[in-house]
């Protein structure tokens, strides 16, 4: 399976790739999460990406383009994955296709997380509290939560045209989502 999970900032992403993750045998790649790693590791990288980070802005889309490129082409993806927090723009989105046809396969589904906004805002203040990310101050919250309404949001219109967009409410309790993801992701598994 090449899965997707989709969604703002909060939604619960991180959260409910686990779930997929052990019920595919696939591996998680999150792009926020290597970021994280390569500016705690000062790495060139990491330093490039730190201050768009710290801003609530995107990461420019050759620096991960080009991360992930590489990531997918190592052994441990060759045979399925779950991209959490990427692709977000279009641009990324095409980059991912071209990637995905050089390996002669194509993307099963993406699983979009749906949650009202008043929601996200509540549920990074509280991780802020509990994990302390430098990224969810509630000034740099309204700015990644603008971001992804202008630049991510219109970038899943290609999957929705491929018919490959699955909707699933994040609201509610994490078993709840949880189940619900599931299902969207074996719809998808029957239907690919
Ligand atoms: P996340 O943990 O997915 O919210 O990512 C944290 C931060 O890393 C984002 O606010 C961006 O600055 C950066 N980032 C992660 N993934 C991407 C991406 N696909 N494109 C651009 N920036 C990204």
């Amino acid at each position: 399976m090449r899965l997707i999970l989709f969604g703002p900032p909060g939604a619960g992403k991180g959260t409910q790739a686990s779930a997929l993750v052990d019920r595919y045998g696939i591996v998680h790649i999150s792009t926020g999460d290597i970021f994280r790693e390569n500016v705690g590791n000062e790495t060139e990288l990491g330093l490039q990406a730190k201050r768009y980070m710290d801003a609530g802005d995107l990461v420019p889309d050759e620096l991960v383009i080009a991360m992930v490129s590489d990531r997918l082409g190592q052994d441990d993806a060759r045979d399925g994955f779950l991209l959490d927090g990427f692709p977000r723009t279009v641009a990324q989105v095409e980059a991912l296709d071209d990637i995905v046809a050089a390996q002669g396969h194509a993307l099963d589904a993406v699983i979009r997380l749906i949650v009202d906004d008043d929601e996200l805002v509540a549920r990074l203040l509280q991780r802020a509290r509990e994990q302390g990310r430098s990224d969810d101050t509630r000034e740099v919250i309204a700015n990644r939560l603008a971001n992804y309404r202008a630049e991510t949001e219109p970038a899943v219109t290609a999957y929705r045209e491929r018919g490959i967009l699955h909707d699933v409410d994040g609201e509610g309790d994490v078993a709840e989502v949880r189940e619900r993801v599931l299902v969207a992701a074996a719809q998808a598994e029957d239907t690919g």
